[in-house]
Parts: C-alpha cells; sequence; structure tokens
C-alpha cells in the first residue's frame, strides 16, 4: 500500500484594516507554486475562528492548503515564506503573520485545537507550544499571532462547508468604488439561489456579494456546491478589471460557532451558543436603537440583544412576548448580554387574560376593584373579577425560524436557507 504524505500549509494574519487579505495572498502564492510545477490538492480552505476573540484579523480567518510531500515541498515552503514577507501589512501594529508547515496525518487533538479557537481564546504562547507538541514547523513574522488560526486551518475538519468564489481587482484600484453592476447581481441570485445564497440584501437594497472593506476582493459569492459558482461568475458584470479569481472552501455559514447548552448557566462570555428558553419580558429599545429583552430557564435568566445593525430584525424581535417559548443562537459579548443571530419560535404564547364578553356580544368593563364587571350595553353584572383566556393572533409562527438582514450576519452564521443540510 503506498501511502501519500501530504505537507499542510497555514496562513493567517497578513491583512489590516487598510488592506490585503490573507485570502488575495494564498490565491497568489498558490499561483507562483502553480509556475513551479506544485499543485495544490483539493481547494484552498478559509477557516473562520471565534467571531469574539480580542485580537483578531479583519475577518478573523486563517488559509490553508496541503501540497504533495515530496521534493518539491522545500521549494514550496521557501515561496509560501517568500511571498508572506514580500505582501503582508507589517506597518499595521495589528498584524502579526504566521505560517504553518505541518507534514503528516491531522490527529484529534489536532482537531480539538482547531475548535478550541472556534470556541474560546488562544494565546499565542499556548500556539505555539501545541504547534511544537504535535510537530509543526512554527514560523512567526513579527509577534507571529497567525500562527494560532494557521494550526486551526490546517486542523479543522469540515463536515458542514461552504464554498466562496472571490474576485481580486488590480491593485490601482484598491480602495475606489467598486463597479459592480446591481442588476447582474440580482439576475445571478434569481437564477443560482439557493445554491449561491447572501447575493443580496433586499430588506437594505445592497449588494452583499461587495465587501465594505478597502481590500482586493471586488466579490465574494458564497454557495453550497462548486458547479454552481462557475455559471454565477458569468452573470455578475462589472465595469473594471479582475485580477484572479479563486475558489475557497469553508466553515463560513455552518454556524460551526454555535455549541448547544442545556441551560443558561453553562454559558460562558464570548462563547456561542443555542439555547432553548422563555421570554421573560416585552423587548424594549433603549438609545441608539438597540433592542433588549430576557430570557429565563430552571438554571438562570440573561439579556438578549438584538443591535441597531440588524435593522428590521428588531422589529420581528419586538412581536415576542413573556411566555413564548424559542430557540436562540448567538453570542455573549462584551457586555454580557447575549447577542441574537437568529431564533427559532418553539410555541408561543397565544393566550391574553382579558375582560369577559358578556351575553349581548359586548366586552365587559370592571366594575370596581374586586366588585366584578358589568356591562355598559346592556346593564349585566356578573360577580367574579377573574379575566378569562383569549386566543389572540401573533405576527411570528410556530417552528419558523428568523434571522438577521444579510447586513448584520457573521461570517460564520448559518443562514435559513441552509438550516436543512
Ligand atoms: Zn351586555
Amino acid at each position: 500500500m503506498i501511502t501519500i504524505s501530504y505537507l499542510h500549509i497555514g496562513i493567517d494574519d497578513t491583512d489590516s484594516p487598510d488592506g490585503m487579505c490573507t485570502t488575495y495572498l494564498a490565491c497568489h502564492i498558490i499561483n507562483k507554486l502553480k509556475e513551479n510545477g506544485i499543485h495544490i490538492i483539493g481547494y484552498p480552505r478559509l477557516i473562520r475562528l471565534n467571531p469574539f476573540a480580542r485580537f483578531k484579523t479583519r475577518g478573523n480567518g486563517g488559509v490553508s492548503f496541503k501540497i504533495k510531500n515530496d521534493d518539491k515541498a522545500d521549494l514550496a515552503k521557501e515561496i509560501v515564506l517568500d511571498e508572506v514577507s514580500a505582501l503582508s501589512m507589517f506597518d499595521c501594529d495589528n498584524t502579526n503573520p504566521g505560517v504553518i508547515f505541518f507534514d503528516g496525518e491531522i490527529t484529534q487533538e489536532m482537531r480539538d485545537y482547531a475548535f478550541k479557537a472556534i470556541y474560546s481564546f488562544i494565546t499565542i504562547e499556548e500556539a505555539e507550544e501545541f504547534g511544537e507538541s504535535v510537530g509543526c514547523e512554527i514560523h512567526k513574522f513579527k509577534k507571529g499571532r497567525g500562527i494560532i488560526g494557521s494550526i486551526a486551518a490546517i486542523s479543522l475538519p469540515l463536515d458542514d462547508f461552504t464554498y466562496e468564489l472571490l474576485a481580486y481587482r488590480i491593485p490601482e484600484n484598491y480602495g475606489t468604488k467598486r463597479q459592480i453592476d446591481y442588476d447582474s447581481v440580482v439576475e445571478m441570485d434569481n437564477k443560482t439561489f439557493p445554491d449561491t445564497f447572501e447575493n443580496i440584501d433586499y430588506s437594505e437594497d445592497y449588494i452583499a456579494i461587495e465587501p465594505k472593506t478597502p481590500c482586493p476582493v471586488l466579490y465574494g459569492i458564497r454557495s453550497n456546491n462548486v458547479e454552481v459558482l462557475d455559471d454565477a461568475r458569468k452573470i455578475v458584470k462589472v465595469s473594471e478589471p479582475i485580477e484572479d479569481y479563486c475558489i475557497f472552501l469553508t466553515n463560513q455559514h455552518t454556524d460551526m460557532h454555535i455549541q448547544k447548552a442545556d441551560n443558561i448557566a453553562q454559558m460562558k462570555q464570548f462563547g456561542c451558543y443555542e439555547i432553548t428558553a422563555t421570554v421573560k419580558d416585552i423587548p424594549h429599545v433603549i438609545d441608539g436603537g438597540h433592542m433588549f429583552f430576557t430570557v429565563f430557564d430552571e438554571s438562570d435568566e440573561i439579556e438578549c440583544g438584538a443591535y441597531e445593525p440588524t435593522k428590521n430584525f428588531r422589529k420581528t424581535v419586538s412581536y415576542l412576548r413573556e411566555g413564548d417559548i424559542i430557540k436562540l443562537y448567538g453570542g455573549i459579548g462584551e457586555q454580557n448580554t447575549f447577542n441574537i443571530e437568529k431564533f427559532q419560535v418553539i410555541k408561543l404564547n397565544d393566550v391574553e387574560y382579558q375582560n369577559p364578553i358578556c351575553e349581548c356580544g359586548k366586552r365587559m368593563t370592571s366594575a370596581g376593584k374586586n366588585k366584578g364587571f358589568k356591562c355598559k350595553k346592556c346593564g349585566n353584572k356578573i360577580k367574579s373579577s377573574e379575566k378569562v383566556p383569549f386566543t389572540i393572533n401573533r405576527s411570528l409562527k410556530n417552528n419558523r425560524f428568523y434571522e438577521t438582514p444579510v447586513s448584520a450576519r457573521r461570517h460564520l452564521s448559518k443562514p435559513i436557507c441552509r438550516m436543512n443540510f
């Protein structure tokens, strides 16, 4: 039996808020490797980590790919290190690239490490110690924070995954307005959704394939399969040159950051969870347009937030009322508030206690404290002061999911259109 040995390559933290993008650097490196007769196996991977990490890179994601571990492996390493040195945004204090080479099989220990990087935090020291213990070849630039994500990027198993096709601009156009034809993106969405998704935010009327930062990416099309991307790309019209394209296999839109919590007491700050709980109070808005409400279970209660950037999602949240049982998906941030990414209605509380209806059909009014009810129309009186249950109509529906708009969604959040995957 012949076992093929692979060299895994992980790269992270090469970009800054002002430019570059680790995916672009990876695409560039992959081309250089190809020119030297070195071909990567499968698609490169874009792996997003814990959205609450404090010193995160812009999108908080590392890139990895693998090649055959043969006599060209040393040349490949040289090319990777040269290009990371040449193209990383070293001027930015928060850009601390890290490169990892690993030959061999990814172990369970490494998979566990990757999940830890998604669920919680890993320090540079911890990553370095771990990397050395499993036999990674570690290259740190400046503080080398990128090794944290690089090890995770090569190690994470992808039971669920999506693809993203990234189109890159020519450097002369970096920072200028992107020239993407809106109608062509609508057409692409009409023809390829739900194989592709998050192309347009119809509620905010903007092109969601277009990044908001001045990075080299012209657009990114997200999909469930790789076949549709070619069609989608051909439909989108742009009036500026495209330098290159690259398709990444990714954990984006999989909810991989979400852990199932048995109860509220289990949930920790900076963790992301799925939890079923009961609404305690009616949602209310505070200054700045943020909306809050509290949910509880037998263990504890927690304040939930739908922040201003979630726009119309707040309106949906405002339809919740006390007693509703809902399954919430989100993460606990700085203020210890559970930021809601989406929720599913498990059981609506559609009972409201109201004054009784009189025999004549008119709703009765209170006859005074503890004096029962009286009818203003026919004069009928009843002695009991007990209000009676009525079934009310609700704007929300049992079992349905409700989510934040595309504009406010995290890379890792699974959109409702993928919930059956
Ligand atoms: Zn009456």
